[in-house]
């Protein structure tokens, strides 16, 4: 008997027919002998409609009350999936947030789980229920509705995975697993069997948007056994994301494509190349709350350099308006941004134990006339930012160039 925490995701319950179909398949493993405890999102299209509502009332919606309203997408779901089950004969008991009591900090619409009471889950388990939990949702220290950010019930999922020390933590979703990159951009995209939780997170933090990337770290923090499933498909492995090298059965140097077009690149023109600088530049940036990325800094022949830099989309507004209260004082001659760029990555643990892999990478773009403007690397990802017109072109590249449509890769 084993211990399985199952998330199922909007358009997994999207409709009564479909929240049918997610209980006939969470009793199946209740029948087969297993313990359950089943974490659901919003119905698809909830939680944005509730946000539009909310955005009709007030334009910057109160963050308090904004939390108590989303969280009433989550609270259907768990009523009507365990009446579902109730109908197939099946003992079941529906949880909010509050009610498992998934303690949160205070920091409404992006809360943060402190602590999860599995007292009233583990009693209702032991007399055979299946339980079912509102994802996305917490409550603070003095009662207060939180909610997790967006895309926030992988992470309920996996922390009451790692609260229960659950055998497995499954998130089934619309897609079969974790593919080598978008299939929607290179149909020939293949599911991975294995993902190693390091190269899991780069993806995610990388554009990726299978799993909420707060997900991934807690499921690296607390080790649980991830599980990436079709909610639509009857069997089928999924991607499992391991902990260990060895487990990779795919050897492959490059596991994966990310991309993401959410950046923009501002570039400070002709600043003093002194010591000093960067600091000069980029705490003003930091005090604004503005998050950086990518950082380049030119060497300057004549004494003078230039300092680029990528922001989030929406934060480009506000960089400039930063950057152009400080210009005269760190005497730049001009502040130029783009924000047609995108961002490109290879990722995989195979980069630690090979060499030539950022050259191999440069070539295949040079291949296709794509000018790179922008590079950085970690242990395991290599990041281009390339005009946004060639990201498809680019993407299709890297994966043929890497091999990636054929099981094993480029080894
Ligand atoms: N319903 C929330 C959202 O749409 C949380 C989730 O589905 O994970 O972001
Ligand atoms: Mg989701």
């Amino acid at each position: 008997m084993a211990l399985i925490v199952q998330k199922y995701g909007g358009t997994s319950v999207g409709s009564p027919e479909r929240i049918r179909n997610v209980a006939k398949r969470v009793s199946r493993f209740q029948a087969d002998g297993h313990q359950v405890v089943v974490v659901v999102s919003a119905m698809s299209g909830e939680t944005n409609r509730l946000v539009d509502l909310a955005r009709q009332i007030q334009s910057s919606p109160d963050p308090r009350e904004l939390d108590v309203l989303l969280s009433t997408g989550e609270q259907a779901t768990i009523a009507l999936l365990s009446m579902a089950l109730k109908d197939l004969g099946f003992k079941a008991r529906s949880y909010t947030g509050s009610q498992v009591r998934i303690l949160t900090d205070n920091a409404y619409n992006k809360a943060r789980i402190l602590d999860i009471d599995n007292g009233a889950m583990r009693r209702d388990l032991e007399q055979g229920y299946i339980v079912v939990v509102a994802g996305f949702q917490g409550v603070d220290g003095e009662g207060n509705i939180t909610t997790l950010g967006r895309g926030g019930s992988d992470t309920t999922g996996v922390a009451l995975a790692a609260a229960l020390q659950a055998d497995e933590c499954q998130i089934y979703t619309d897609v079969d697993g974790v593919y080598t990159t978008d299939p929607r951009v290179v149909p020939e995209a293949r599911r991975l069997k294995v993902i190693t939780f390091e190269e899991m997170l780069e993806m995610a933090s990388l554009g990726s948007k299978v799993l909420q990337i707060r997900s991934v770290e807690f499921a690296g923090k607390y080790r649980v056994r991830l599980r990436v499933l079709s909610s639509f498909e009857e069997s089928g492995e999924g991607t499992l994301i391991t902990y260990e090298d060895d487990e990779r059965m795919e050897q492959a140097i490059i596991s994966g494509i990310a991309f993401n077009r959410d950046e923009a690149k501002v570039t400070v023109l002709g600043v003093p190349d002194k010591p000093g600088i960067a600091y000069q530049i980029l705490g003003p940036i930091a005090e604004a709350n503005i998050d950086v990325d990518m950082i380049i800094q030119n060497v300057g022949a004549d004494g003078l350099t230039d300092f680029t830099f990528t922001v989030h989309k929406s934060e480009l507004g506000n960089a400039l308006k930063v950057l152009g209260q400080l210009r005269n004082q760190i005497s730049a001659s001009e502040v130029i941004s783009d924000d047609r760029i995108c961002k490109v990555s290879v990722v995989g643990v195979g980069m630690r134990s090979h060499v030539g892999i950022a050259s191999f990478m440069f070539k295949a773009l040079a291949d296709e006339g794509i000018n790179i403007q922008m590079i950085s690397t970690s242990e395991i990802k290599i990041s281009v930012v390339i005009d946004e017109k060639y990201l498809e072109l680019a993407v299709r590249v890297l994966h043929r160039a890497f091999n990636l449509q054929n099981e094993g890769g480029l080894t």
